[in-house]
């Protein structure tokens, strides 16, 4: 693993422009210890299992909520909030903020803003996740900084007007919060009423909120990293997005990042149909029960363009 680590950030320094390298030292020394230390805690909570244990019950919710979650980062923080790729009402929209708000990843403006500056400047000076500033930092240095705790909210002027988004990112361990209560209190409830589901209030906090929470970052994170680095480009794109079907498969379609970086404001990111992407599906099912609509497409000639190269 040590070896591995060198070797993205021998490639990342190999690539780096002196400026590059140079803001990178500024920008790594400025980790803020202060916000390292929940996200090592909330790591160091996964290992209560040892005295929790676990249950099919505990194991189940924690899948769904990864699941769940998942989506509503991919499908709405990302697709919908960061990229308009298609349209929905006020309050499926706030739904899904609180759901994406309840992944642990700040809420959705903070979100969007960062996303559409890594699109503006992808592996460029300006980015604030290139793995050109090695491949921690890109995973996870980057919004461990103090550098990138305040978003730019001048990016995300279109999201402003609702009260209720804005008051998600201002109070964004609100959400995170409630549903960890919530999953305590849940799992105590069922330890009382339900003693043969053999499960407990601490049982359901450290899988449904701990683990899947922990298992939940990391994926979505190695989007930043390992798909800026590991896979195929189809497209030239400028910058070092990569196609990776596994990561596909983990983060529900944005594995095909490389074709994301193509074409942004696609709501599908799995251009062909053996590219599987499941939140594309997803919201395509939710087109199809009426709560969203205006899914935008890859329009055929960009397609066609790029295949031609
Ligand atoms: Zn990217
Ligand atoms: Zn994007």
């Amino acid at each position: 693993m040590r070896s591995l680590i060198q070797w993205f950030d021998s490639q990342g320094a190999a690539d780096a422009s002196s400026l590059q390298a140079r803001q990178a030292s500024q920008d790594t020394s400025s980790i803020d210890w202060f916000r390292v230390l929940p996200f090592l805690l909330m790591h160091l909570a996964c290992f209560s299992v040892v005295w929790v244990g676990w249950s099919p019950i505990a194991v189940a919710v924690a899948v769904a909520l990864y699941g769940i979650r998942m989506f509503a980062i991919t499908a709405f923080y990302h697709r919908y909030f960061s990229h308009r790729t298609f349209k929905t009402s006020r309050s499926v929209q706030f739904v899904f903020a609180l759901i994406g708000a309840s992944a642990t990843q700040r809420g959705p403006l903070w979100w969007a803003s960062h996303h559409r500056q890594h699109h503006r400047s992808a592996d460029q000076e300006g980015d604030p996740h290139t793995p050109h500033n090695g491949f921690w930092w890109s995973h996870m240095g980057w919004f461990l900084s103090k550098a990138h705790f305040h978003a730019d909210y001048s990016r995300v002027k279109d999201w402003e007007k609702y009260p209720e988004l804005r008051w998600i990112d201002r109070f964004d361990i609100a959400v995170p919060v409630a549903l960890a209560m919530g999953l305590f209190l849940l799992g105590s409830a069922l330890e009382y009423f339900a003693p043969q589901l053999n499960t407990s209030g601490g049982q359901m906090l450290v899988w449904g909120y701990f683990i899947s929470t922990v298992v939940l970052t990391h994926a979505t994170l190695t989007i930043n990293s390992l798909a800026h680095r590991w896979g195929k480009q189809r497209f030239n794109t400028g910058d070092d997005s990569r196609n990776n079907g596994l990561l596909a498969l983990i983060t529900l379609g944005e594995g095909w990042h490389n074709n994301h970086h193509y074409y942004p404001a696609s709501a599908r990111q799995g251009f062909y149909w053996w590219e599987l992407d499941i939140s594309y599906y997803l919201i395509r099912l939710m087109g199809a029960l009426g709560l969203v609509w205006d899914i935008k497409p890859v329009p055929k000639q960009r397609l066609k363009q790029g295949e031609q190269r």
